[in-house]
């Protein structure tokens, strides 16, 4: 029944706004006044305010179809792209929003009632898992008094303490702010697919794939780590539009889907290539929406901050296509067919389609100038390696510096020989470069800037981006 993810979009909003929930659109990839944060991760960021008190709006129930992008800071998926078939750097988050108004046993319930009654996705339940965290025996109530789940199926897990974040069952938007355990929805796609059940060491397979975050949100993380609690319980869900969009299509990976195989198959087109299910397909794909996406919102490529992710992207990209055999700028040409796809839905994306493909088209030429060259050195280099070794800082800062590969980018060719590359010597070559400039009085260059990209930058406004840079 909603087959097409723009359908699957739709009855979302529709089935909250049959709850009394008000459709607030999309904010902006780039955080309004939020310097923690590198892009919009999650729903729930645009109403962060609203979870601390700090903001009233006239509703206390809200639901969006949420533009995100993780490719940098907390949740960075940029390297699952290609090797999962689950991550995307940008894609669409579903969520229901509850500002002290509901809190467990409603988000719980709309959110069963939606994945499963048959007016709505009527997914079959005996496909679905559920986790709650630990110690939450009112969540596990819930589902298996009201909801009728059996036990078996409902998993318990803690926070990952071992790590920087706490992160299974307990979410965080960042290291601080709002927080709280969480209730995650999976769906079995089955024997065929490798992978286990969450809390298992196989988790991290794509056999049961994460579709739904219910978080009850109950805590202020403070910078110093103390737990401040929320003025008012309230509740913040994630669930992901292409995973869903899948599940519903019949299909195990979100690169399957209606929206992605049109793009697979226009990026084949315009390479001149076959389409025989290439990984580096697939990042095409994702890097156009990732970048055109980023674009519209006011980023453009340049050697720090969120600009610096950007041009990260859009030279990963180039260098997928050039691996495939483009010979000529071919990434700008993927705006139209991005358009043709989600242009509907994001009006924005027709309005500033010319200068989305003029800012592609600039950082690819100037990237092409030297990514052959670049390739032709890492090469030789490679040659002497082996899978297990890695690649010298020298050459990694050389590609860098030279030849404007940046480091992930060399990453991403090295590690599909199995090889790394030395980090702590990449870093103590720029250390050199960065004397090397103040010893010449150069103090405007900021090289550290150039790869730490979780460097906070300011929002300009797409109004203030000077449009002659890419000549309009
Ligand atoms: P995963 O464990 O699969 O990496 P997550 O736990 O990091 O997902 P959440 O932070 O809980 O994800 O985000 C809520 C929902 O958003 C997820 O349940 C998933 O459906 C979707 N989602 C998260 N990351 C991505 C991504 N990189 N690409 C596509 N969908 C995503
Ligand atoms: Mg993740
Ligand atoms: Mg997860
Ligand atoms: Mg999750």
């Amino acid at each position: 029944k909603f087959l097409r993810t723009a359908d699957v979009r739709k009855a979302f909003i529709d089935f909250f706004v049959s709850k009394q929930h008000t459709h607030v659109p999309s904010s902006s990839l780039v955080p309004y006044n939020d310097p923690t944060l590198l892009f919009t991760n999650a729903g729930m960021n645009q109403f962060k305010d609203c979870f601390l008190g700090i903001d009233k709006r006239d509703y206390t129930r809200a639901v969006t179809s949420q533009k995100c992008v993780r490719a940098g800071g907390k949740h960075n998926d940029l390297d699952n792209v290609g090797y999962t078939a689950r991550h995307h750097t940008f894609f669409e988050m579903l969520g229901n929003f509850s500002f002290g108004d509901y809190f467990k046993k409603s988000a719980i319930a709309y959110a069963w009632e939606f994945l499963t009654s048959k007016q709505w996705l009527g997914l079959d339940a005996d496909k679905l898992y559920v986790t709650i965290y630990e110690s939450d025996d009112e969540a596990f109530d819930i589902w298996h008094q009201d909801i009728g789940l059996a036990a078996e199926r409902i998993i318990r897990i803690g926070d990952n303490k071992g790590a920087p974040y706490a992160s299974d069952n307990f979410w965080a938007m960042g290291d601080t702010g709002p927080c709280g355990p969480c209730s995650e929805v999976f769906y079995d796609h089955g024997e065929h697919v490798e992978g286990g059940l969450p809390g298992t060491p196989e988790e991290d397979g794509d056999r049961y794939i994460e579709v739904w975050n219910c978080v009850f949100m109950q805590f202020n993380r403070q910078p110093d780590g103390t737990m401040e609690p929320l003025p008012a319980p309230s509740v913040d869900t994630g669930m992901g539009l292409e995973r869903i969009s899948a599940i519903l299509q019949g299909v195990h990976s979100n690169y399957e889907i209606d929206l992605f195989v049109n793009l697979i198959n226009s990026a084949a087109d315009i390479i001149g290539i076959k389409n025989d299910n290439q990984a580096s397909l697939k990042v095409v794909a994702d890097h156009i929406r990732a970048v055109s996406f980023l674009i519209a919102d006011g980023v453009l490529p340049s050697n720090e901050g969120r600009g610096y992710v950007l041009r990260r992207i859009i030279r990963r990209a180039v260098r997928h296509g050039n691996k495939l055999g483009a010979e000529d700028s071919f990434f700008y040409k993927m705006v139209a067919p991005l358009v043709k796809e989600m242009g509907d839905a994001y009006p924005q994306l027709v309005e500033k389609q010319a200068f989305i493909e003029k800012a592609i088209e600039k950082e690819e030429v100037q990237f092409a100038k030297t990514l052959a060259q670049g390739l032709r050195l890492l090469d030789s280099e490679l040659e002497s390696l082996k899978s297990g070794d890695v690649l010298s800082g020298e050459a990694a800062f050389k590609l860098y510096d030279t030849y404007g590969f940046p480091v992930d980018l060399t990453a991403d060719i090295t590690r599909e020989r199995g090889i790394g590359i030395d980090e702590a010597g990449f870093d103590e070559q720029m250390n050199i470069q960065r004397q090397r400039a103040r010893d010449a009085g150069k103090f405007d260059v900021d090289y550290s800037a150039a790869i730490k990209v979780e460097t906070p930058t300011e929002f300009v406004g797409y109004e203030q981006l000077d449009e002659k840079e890419v000549n309009i």
